[in-house]
């Protein structure tokens, strides 16, 4: 736990149904004349998506645009040099994500590369922009990664397949929107995936080892809404109550590691993305009750907790009893929403285990862990 500690909140978020067609105006507000939308192209293929909605509002208001579609999942160095280029050519005076965590990230890394240098590899670590990014609001389309509200910005480098992230409150997008009726045709295996992400990112900070009073709080009701609403959203994502409690669950989890930071599962997980290009969300989940058993004997008391903010029945159990029991609860969590158990289901191959060990107790996300482990416990 951590006594003294600077509490990032993020700035405007607009949240709840309907909420995107407030975008057109809150850009006029922000004096964005010519914002450049970051986003995909299976997402600005869908008709009324969430790009069409964004386009519409800011149509309405008066506010032109340039787009750049090519952002891919786990996004890549030449998608923010892309989208950078089209930025000047188009003499674009801000930037709107419009996605998951991928098109926010790409929206961050090209913002941090048109104000701090070209070399986005130079900036991976936490704090080392020098320079405000232009202008920047995003709109979400998955619950979820948080990126929407974070100051963490995740790029894949290809020539050495490492994820880096580039830390920094300057990241932090002006404003978020959150609408639930833009996730609503998220198809049930990407919305197991995205979230039993934001299920991880209310684990890890709350028995990391930066948690504190404030971060708490949010991390267990985020795990609390997770518990009653996943199952729900992915099997019938029209269920606008459960899509609902998941965007609360990953804004305030957001919010959760954004100060307590996270652990190995997420140390371990950048791995696995930057080698096989593996959706986050599966490898987070694959590895979460690997690597939770793992730590357990760091913080049983906390595990003993967790296992009844998970709803679990914890009368007359040991703390050693009720903490295998939140092991338990997230296994069958990822059971129920079809998370594959093998990380061969990615294609994950043990001769590139030793690297990947290696790399991941580097990762900034490794330091806040409970329990400090080996290269050879983490292979
Ligand atoms: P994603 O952004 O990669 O999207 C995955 C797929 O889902 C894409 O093909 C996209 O087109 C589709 N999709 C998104 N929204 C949809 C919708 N509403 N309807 C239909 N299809 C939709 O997935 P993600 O899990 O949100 O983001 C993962 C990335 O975010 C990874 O690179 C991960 O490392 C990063 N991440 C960032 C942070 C952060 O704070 N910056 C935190 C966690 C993860």
């Amino acid at each position: 736990m951590k006594e003294n500690f600077d509490f990032l909140m993020p700035s405007v978020n607009f949240f709840g149904k309907g909420v995107i067609q407030k975008i057109g105006d809150r850009a006029k507000m922000l004096n964005m004349s010519h914002p450049l939308v970051v986003t995909d192209k299976n997402l600005r293929a869908l008709k009324n998506g969430p790009v069409a909605q964004t386009l519409a509002s800011l149509e309405a208001a008066g506010v032109s645009y340039a787009i750049y579609d090519g952002v891919e999942p786990n996004p890549k160095i030449r998608n923010i040099e892309e989208a950078k280029k089209l930025y000047l050519a188009q003499n674009c005076d801000s930037i709107i994500t419009v996605g998951g965590g991928s098109a926010h990230d790409a929206g961050k890394g090209t913002g941090i590369i048109l104000t701090n240098g070209d070399d986005i590899t130079k900036l991976a670590g936490i704090e080392t922009l020098t320079k405000p990014l232009p202008p920047l609001m995003a709109v979400n389309t998955t619950a979820g990664t948080a990126s929407e509200l974070t100051r963490h910005c995740v790029i894949t480098n290809e020539e050495t397949k490492l994820k880096f992230v580039v830390v920094s409150w300057r990241n932090v997008p002006l404003v978020s929107f959150n609408d639930p009726m833009l996730m609503l045709d998220v198809p049930a295996s990407l919305t197991a995936a995205t979230g039993m992400d934001t299920f991880v990112q209310a684990i890890e900070p709350y028995v990391s080892t930066n948690r504190n009073e404030i971060t708490d709080g949010q991390c267990i009701q985020a795990i609390k809404l997770v518990e009653e609403s996943l199952r729900e959203a992915v099997a019938n994502g029209h269920n606008v109550e459960a899509r609902t409690k998941m965007v609360e669950a990953e804004m305030l989890g957001g919010m959760g590691f954004n100060n307590a930071d996270l652990g190995y599962v997420h140390a371990m997980a950048h791995q696995l993305g930057g080698q096989y290009d593996a959706p986050h969300g599966v490898c987070c989940a694959m590895l979460l009750p690997i690597v939770e058993k793992y730590n357990l004997i760091a913080a049983p008391e906390r595990f003993a907790q967790l296992a009844k903010i998970m709803g679990e029945n914890t009368d007359g159990l040991s703390v050693r009893e009720a903490a295998d029991l939140s092991i338990k609860a997230m296994r069958q969590m990822c059971d129920d929403v079809n998370i594959p158990r093998s990380i061969k289901a990615i294609g994950a191959k043990p001769e590139d285990f030793d690297l990947m060990a290696e790399n991941a107790l580097k990762d900034g996300n490794a330091f806040s862990n409970p329990r400090k482990g080996t290269k050879a416990e983490l292979v």
